[in-house]
């Protein structure tokens, strides 16, 4: 046999392609049918409904000995899989904080996974698009071309990232090579109290310690006290500590408060401390011509976290870590061991990408990112930010005009903080009847919003990520807010 034929007819050996490919070609078609029509009459369905017993019993099913047919399985996945979904494509989902998706990158996803490379580096085009992608992060972010940057998961594993680097920089020795043990001072990271989960997570993983993340008081507005701060790093300093790290909030995950970004960058530098900014929620607002000022500053950060599956809307997972100081990059995760040698032409020329990052495989992500942004164009993607941000401020006047809801804190950005007042209730029973209207919502299928504590007092809270929402959805939300509370009221 021909070695580049790839064909014997007396082969008895199998592979995983299948025997038909007519057969898959015709199924595939109605899958991307099937596929275009669910995104096209998304707003016609609930935003979230409960899976029924028949359909969580379906997912306890053992492990597959034999086979299949594909479309069996496919018709499976149209009835147990498509119609429950987390409901975050929906044109009236606003809880916590997530992006809408969108079909071309659901198409670049798919691309990535029939081209099938490994982004763990080497000379071929997706890794140099992998690089493209970093380098419009950098050019979105007002990075300088020097600065380096990685693709990653999302938000959690790029605040990781930026938070490892700051580490290594300031630790005064060898961390890789001796171990946290060995720093003589032991380091302090500060940021708000209104600060994401995932830097508590980070901080633990880099064997620093919870408590090695001090919490600044924030003000009114919920953004970082820069007195306090001030004031918390030279009391640290006296009694023997090593401030190394100051994490900035570009948008707060509870109520999307922007810090002092020039404030805290100009500190960092007096006390020779790390910036890194959490730019997970507004990083992005940097391409937002209406808006970008709220982010002033963030060119100046050491390091930022940000998520393109968030502002920029790719299908999960897409996370970008940035980095200014490449060298400072490389040098916190770059290993070379002897099976993945350079090589100086063919496929192991080139960047090894896992040099970046504590990955070594890694997926395409880059290419539903990069259809997108060039299919939109970047000033799209500033619009749709302004736009949420002007429906945000929308939905605060909303609320403001209707004397059933209060505004339980101030809206910035796209984040409202809101709750039902019911006359004469305490904490406790607040909190019931707000949860109840929140759990209302979803399980009637009409908004899928979630909840926080502000200054100490529960509230509802809705994050309008979403290029589908328009400002009659923002209408409807408040009157069924209205009408649910008053029902649960008078019970
Ligand atoms: C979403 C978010 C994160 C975490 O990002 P993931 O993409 O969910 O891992 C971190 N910080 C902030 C402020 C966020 O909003």
């Amino acid at each position: 046999m021909d070695a580049m034929s790839g064909h014997s007819a007396t082969s008895t050996e199998e592979t995983l392609d299948p025997s038909d490919w007519a057969d898959v070609q015709v199924l595939s078609h109605r899958i991307v049918d099937d596929a275009v029509a669910y995104l096209r009459d998304v707003r016609q369905r609930p935003v979230w409904q409960e899976m029924p017993g028949d359909v969580r019993d379906f997912f306890t099913a053992s492990l597959p000995q034999s086979p299949t047919p594909l479309a069996d399985i496919y018709g499976d996945v149209v009835d147990k899989v498509m119609p429950y979904p987390m409901g975050n494509i929906h044109p009236r989902f606003w809880s916590w904080y997530m992006g809408s998706c969108n079909f071309t990158g659901a198409l670049g996803d798919f691309l990535a996974a029939i081209q099938g490379s490994n982004l763990g580096g080497g000379n071929h085009a997706a890794a140099l698009m992998d690089g493209q992608v970093v380098d419009w992060c950098k050019q979105m972010m007002g990075m300088p071309a020097s600065a380096s940057g990685t693709l990653v998961s999302g938000g959690s594993m790029a605040n990781i990232i930026g938070l490892t680097v700051a580490r290594n920089t300031k630790a005064g020795i060898d961390v890789r090579e001796h171990g946290v043990a060995a720093i003589e001072k032991p380091l302090r990271f500060y940021g708000s109290d209104q600060i994401h989960s995932c830097h508590r997570k980070g901080m633990e993983a880099l064997g620093l310690g919870n408590r090695a993340l001090r919490r600044i008081a924030s003000d009114a507005s919920l953004r970082i006290d820069i007195q306090a701060l001030r004031a918390a790093i030279a009391e640290d300093r006296a009694a023997g500590f090593k401030p190394a790290c100051i994490i900035g909030n570009a948008g707060t995950v509870n109520t999307g408060a922007i810090d002092d970004l020039q404030a805290l960058a100009k500190l960092a530098h007096e006390e020779d401390m790390w910036f890194h900014l959490d730019g997970c929620i507004g990083a992005l607002i940097a391409i937002a011509p209406e808006n970008a000022h709220r982010v002033a500053g963030i060119e100046w950060a050491d390091s930022i976290a940000l998520d393109p599956h968030k502002w920029l809307h790719a299908p999960f997972e897409a996370g970008c870590a940035l980095v200014r100081d490449a060298s400072a990059h490389r040098k916190t995760f770059a290993v070379t061991p002897e099976y993945l040698e350079s090589t100086p032409r063919g496929l192991a020329s080139g960047q090894w990408l896992h040099d970046y990052g504590l990955q070594t495989s890694r997926g395409f992500k880059a290419l539903k990112v990069w259809m997108a942004l060039r299919e939109h164009g970047v000033e799209k993607f500033g619009r749709l930010i302004d736009q949420n941000i002007a429906q945000g401020h929308y939905l605060a006047s909303l609320i403001e005009a209707e004397p059933a809801l209060e505004l339980a804190a101030p809206t910035s950005i796209n984040i409202v903080c809101f709750r039902y007042r019911a006359e004469g209730l305490d904490g406790e029973r607040s909190k019931a009847l707000n949860t109840e209207i929140m759990l209302r919502l979803q399980e009637e299928g009409i908004a899928a919003i979630s909840d926080t504590t502000v200054q100490g007092r529960h509230c509802l809270r809705v994050a309008i990520n979403n290029h589908r929402t328009r400002r009659e959805d923002l209408d409807l939300l408040v009157a069924e807010t209205v009408r649910l509370g008053n029902e649960i009221a008078a019970l």
